[in-house]
């Protein structure tokens, strides 16, 4: 999955999605609806945004991944692909229970401060409202170390895979913080047993909306997906011998 952290424009989104898909990503991610720190950040372009969205999956045919914060906008998500829950909302337990009563494929990212269990139970209210279709995504969390926005945990990827039968991808993107971190910590989430990747990509880091420091051009993205692919098939020769 990959793509800006922020839609920003119709020409942004089709651009950036089109080569992400040429580099062999299988989704669009994008936000829409952000929440940011400080209340004077961009927020996201909202229902525009979504319809951006729409718009760039119609170009490239790319299914669509993006970030709920209300329950109260179940409705105007529809028609998107794989519902993110990010990792301020891993404990809005009212908005789990509502995608629990959906049938739709809900990205829960890993909270900031969050255990496994308590992630692994912020899951459990989604299926236990009858919503099986549930993939984590560890994206980081908040250590003493501050070398990186947030210390990856790619440990909780085994450790998913014994205590869980869920999918679990990795985001190297929020996980470092930094551009130049990403390649390694995607290569490093294959080899731990991730079953997929999020990644953001901007075509002009240097002036996004948000997240630009940890996003990469389309151009690193294009190097970044070979390897991971060529490690992949490396790594499932390897595992099943
Ligand atoms: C995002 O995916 O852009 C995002 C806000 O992620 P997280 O919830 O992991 O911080
Ligand atoms: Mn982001």
């Amino acid at each position: 999955m990959a793509g800006p952290c922020s839609v920003e424009t119709e020409e942004q989104i089709n651009y950036v999605a089109q080569r992400v898909k040429e580099a062999g990503a299988t989704f669009l991610r994008g936000g829409a609806f952000k929440p940011r720190t400080s209340p004077y950040s961009f927020q996201g372009l909202k229902s525009e945004g979504l319809d951006l969205l729409k718009g760039a999956r119609k170009v490239t045919g790319l299914p669509i991944v993006t970030e709920i914060m209300r329950a109260s906008h179940i409705d105007m998500f529809e028609s998107v692909d794989i519902i993110q829950v990010g990792a301020r909302n891993m404990q809005n337990f009212e908005l789990l229970k509502e995608l629990g009563k959906i049938d739709k494929p809900i990205l829960l990212k890993r909270g900031l401060c969050s255990t496994i269990e308590e992630w692994l139970m912020s899951a459990e209210y989604i299926m236990a409202g009858g919503n099986n279709k549930v993939i984590l995504c560890e994206r980081g969390i908040r250590t003493y170390e501050t070398a990186t926005r947030n210390t990856l945990d790619l440990s909780a990827v085994p450790v998913i895979k014994k205590k869980s039968h869920l999918p679990v991808i990795v985001d190297p993107s929020h996980a470092t913080g930094k551009s130049s971190l990403v390649e390694q910590m995607s290569l490093a989430a294959v080899a731990a047993g991730a079953d997929g990747l999020m990644i953001e990509v901007h075509n002009d880091p240097k002036h996004a909306l948000s997240d630009g420091a940890q996003s990469l051009t389309p151009e690193q993205f294009d190097t970044v997906a070979k390897k991971v692919f060529a490690l992949k098939k490396a790594y499932d020769e390897i595992i099943s011998n």
